[in-house]
């Protein structure tokens, strides 16, 4: 059994992390930043299934929304998801990882605010950190460093497509009903651009793309069919589009998690589902020295990966991810795939609809036609 162990990031992964091993071991947590959830970079939409992984884990994580219809739009046409059953939620990321850091310091962990960890070394019983001006030793590290990758790519994970995400909170001059629009277009073939609102505001951004600003705001605003006020804040951050890495290295001496891992969905890009399902997990291998059900959840997850990877490298060599929503929306077969749609695992309506090749068939006819009349922003 490990007895002394340190998470190095101080995210979303990180935390969660810490808090389920500080209840049972001696951990020390590093954080570069002097607070945690700064400086902001996710939207923080999630499904119902990531909302409860998370509040099973430790507590109900703090909203500032939830929507119960997402409209995508692709070209001229445009596809309504009621998520009526599985809402979904809009997570205050400042205010959750406030209260992860709240719950791994009640847990005993001794958390270092404002030290960088610089690089690492391993040794026959352990890891030895450079962190900060300091060398300090323990039984094993978690790598929890976020996309940028700059400890976990020295372990030799394989990188993939890095896309850069922005958001804009932007004041809504009026009162809107509560649904996400997600925006297929040809400017963000790598990802979407999306109005996510929150109350009296509303998140708009955008991936896999470059658009200006104002053109932006514009274009939403016109297709989202509301009033936009003046932008409060920006802010973005990378996104890791690769093959997941595995969680295990140096004969289980250094463990990777969250986004490090590259474990963000590869259609949508988001990352917290993996990290509310694989923490646990981690936690336990972490504990106890065995990791053969860490193994057995990193493989579902990387099974299903391979499929939206697949799915995702098809459409780009096609134009981009726009070409296969523009498809979607213009089938008719499309709505019950829409209507099966799982927010977490896209990798199912994949597989569902190729099991059917008529469907298939009349999607692909609607692909072609998307390939010869792109529109969009
Ligand atoms: C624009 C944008 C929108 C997004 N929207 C969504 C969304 O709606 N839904 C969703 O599920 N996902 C979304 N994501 C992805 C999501 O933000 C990530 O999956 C998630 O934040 C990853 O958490 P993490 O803890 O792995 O990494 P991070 O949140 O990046 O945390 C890593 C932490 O480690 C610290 N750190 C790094 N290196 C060191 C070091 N050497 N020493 C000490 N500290 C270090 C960093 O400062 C940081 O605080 C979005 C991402 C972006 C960029």
């Amino acid at each position: 059994m490990h007895s002394r162990v340190s998470v190095v990031g101080g995210g979303v992964a990180g935390l969660s992390l810490a808090a389920l091993l500080g209840r049972d071991m001696d951990v020390k947590l590093f954080e570069e930043h002097k607070v945690v959830g700064y400086p902001k970079h996710c939207t923080g939409v999630v499904s119902s299934e990531t909302f409860k992984l998370f509040k099973n884990m430790l507590f109900e994580p703090p909203t500032l929304a939830s929507s119960r219809e997402v409209e995508i739009h692709a070209g001229s046409k445009s596809l309504l998801i009621n998520l009526s059953k599985n809402p979904v939620y809009v997570l205050d990321r400042q205010l959750f990882e406030e209260r992860l850091l709240d719950s791994a310091v009640s847990a005993g962990v001794e958390v270092k605010l404002g030290v960088r960890v610089r690089s690492f070394k391993t040794s026959p019983n352990g890891v030895t950190l450079i962190a900060g001006s300091r060398e300090e030793s323990f039984n094993s590290i978690t790598i929890a460093e976020g996309a940028a990758g700059r400890l976990s790519k020295s372990l030799g994970c394989p990188g993939g497509e890095v896309i850069y995400g922005v958001n804009y909170l932007a004041r809504v001059g009026e009162c809107i009903e509560a649904k996400i629009h997600a925006f297929f277009t040809k400017s963000t073939p790598g990802l979407f651009a999306w109005f996510v609102p929150i109350g009296g505001e509303a998140i708009i951004g955008y991936g896999g793309g470059l658009i200006q600003r104002d053109k932006l705001l514009n274009y939403i605003a016109k297709h989202a069919g509301v009033k936009l006020g003046g932008v409060v804040e920006s802010y973005g951050g990378l996104i890791n589009i690769a093959k997941p890495c595995s969680p295990i290295h140096c004969d289980e001496r250094i463990y990777l998690t969250g986004d490090s891992a590259a474990l963000n969905k590869p259609l949508t890009g988001g990352g917290l589902y993996a990290i509310a399902r694989l923490t646990p997990v981690l936690a336990g291998a972490i504990k106890s020295g065995e990791s053969s059900s860490l193994i057995k959840a990193f493989k579902v997850l990387e099974k299903r990966h391979r499929v939206q990877l697949n799915a995702r490298r098809a459409l780009m060599a096609l134009g981009g991810l726009h070409v296969g929503a523009e498809a979607l929306a213009r089938s008719i077969e499309a709505r019950e795939l829409i209507e099966a749609w799982d927010f977490d695992h896209h990798e199912e309506a994949i597989l569902r609809f190729i099991k059917h090749p008529a469907k298939a068939l009349s999607i692909l006819q609607q692909f072609l036609s998307a390939v010869l009349f792109r529109a969009g922003l």
